[in-house]
């Protein structure tokens, strides 16, 4: 396989950076018309465009010093989703503006008894006439304070089973009845916007904000997940943004002198992300070509461990000065202190390191289901079986 970039000369290269001469500074609804935002979607919002395509407009646009619109949650995760399965007006509606960045996104999915197993979820939607009536609470949900709209999976069929009763809505986060909590964490700043408890209390949900079928949320919610892993496993060690081992070791370069044992991590964990690069460049077309499959699964559990090595590597490198709150520290290591605060949430946010690796164990090498799962237990249920067998 050549995961070599396509060269210098190449005419789709060429026509590219064209592009980029004559838009030095694009504004982002300039950038959006160019498909050059989420060139893999369809047209008209994207490009159709085969990987390589994919790579040369990623580095065109790096190279111009540009940066795209940024808006997670709603590009990465839900945004494919409504392609496929929103309508033409729903499609109209929020897809311009959500990749023009002008509207943030967030997910409303996990709840207090609802993370790994998430289809286990109790918000009820009750149709009511022209709305769904929305009670209920969902935790963990990042950007809900500063989020124009959330994608909501609620349950709309409490008589079939947890997987089949489940529907997926747009929901407008000014609702009457909608009530937001941060929840503070120890990355500091970022924290208040960054993770909430959001509180449904009879909210009046229009019903022209469903997507799909009713009662038919859990595909579209297992494929958001499967995007949420693609994005999350991009090339920065903080779920895709950030700084990599590379710029890591160019920074131990500057210092000039490296101790032995720094020297050895910093060469094992430049190999794993090297080796994880190139996982990546292959993982390109079956990532955005078709959908994610179980290989989105696979590179986050190799990716999340790797973030927290990274991230600790660069911790350990910065000694008594690591342990200033990231704002106090020079502008090139900051991005190391507020990633190692961040560093435990990588392996659990988006899938735990465990549920993925239930995913590859199942749908990759076609082992049994967990038999626990299977008869009821919950996971510390089963675990606590394991212990004492009798
Ligand atoms: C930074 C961050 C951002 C997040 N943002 C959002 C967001 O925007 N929207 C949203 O909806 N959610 C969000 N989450 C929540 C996240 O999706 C959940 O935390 C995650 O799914 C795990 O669920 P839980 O926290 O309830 O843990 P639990 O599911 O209770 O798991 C507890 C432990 O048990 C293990 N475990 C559970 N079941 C199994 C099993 N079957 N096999 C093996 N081990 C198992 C887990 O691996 C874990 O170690 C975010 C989380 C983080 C950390």
């Amino acid at each position: 396989m050549d995961i070599d970039l396509p060269h210098e000369d190449d005419p789709r290269r060429l026509e590219v950076r064209r592009w980029f001469e004559q838009h030095p500074q694009p504004t982002p609804a300039e950038l959006v018309d160019s498909g050059y935002v989420v060139p893999h979607w369809p047209r008209p919002w994207g490009l159709d465009a085969e990987p390589e395509l994919q790579l040369i407009i990623d580095d065109e646009m790096r190279r111009a010093g540009v940066a795209k619109p940024l808006n997670p949650i709603g590009i990465g995760h839900c945004g494919p989703v409504i392609v496929v399965h929103g309508n033409d007006d729903q499609r109209q509606r929020y897809l311009p503006p959500m990749l023009r960045g002008e509207e943030l996104w967030c997910q409303l999915f996990s709840e207090p008894e609802a993370g790994s197993d998430l289809a286990n979820l109790s918000t009820r939607a009750v149709r009511d006439g022209d709305v769904f009536v929305v009670n209920g609470q969902k935790i963990w949900t990042s950007l809900a304070m500063v989020a124009k709209f959330g994608i909501l999976i609620a349950r709309t069929d409490p008589d079939t089973s947890k997987y089949t009763g489940i529907s997926y809505f747009i929901v407008p986060m000014d609702l009457d009845g909608i009530e937001i909590r941060p929840l503070r964490n120890m990355v500091g700043g970022f924290g208040d916007a960054g993770f909430c408890e959001v509180f449904f209390t009879d909210v009046h949900l229009p019903a022209e904000n469903l997507i799909g079928t009713l009662n038919g949320g859990w595909a579209m919610a297992k494929e958001t997940l499967a995007n949420e892993r693609v994005s999350l496993s991009r090339e920065g060690l903080q779920w895709g943004y950030g700084p990599t081992v590379r710029d890591l070791v160019a920074l131990a370069r500057e210092m000039g002198e490296v101790d032995a044992i720094t020297r050895q991590r910093l060469a094992k964990a430049y190999t794993e992300g090297e080796i994880l690069r190139y996982h990546q460049l292959r993982q390109i077309s079956a990532a955005v070509n078709k959908k994610p499959g179980p290989d989105a699964s696979l590179r986050k559990a190799l990716k999340d461990p790797h973030g927290k090595v990274g991230f600790g590597l660069g911790h350990d490198m910065m000694g008594a000065y690591g342990l200033l709150a990231p704002e106090a520290v020079d502008p090139q290591w900051q991005p190391w202190a507020s990633g190692f605060l961040f560093s435990p949430a990588l392996t659990v946010g988006g899938g735990t390191s465990e549920v993925l690796r239930n995913v590859i164990a199942e749908r990759m090498l076609g082992l049994p289901h967990d038999q626990d799962v299977e008869a009821g237990l919950t996971w510390t249920e089963g675990r606590a079986r394991l212990r004492n067998p009798s």
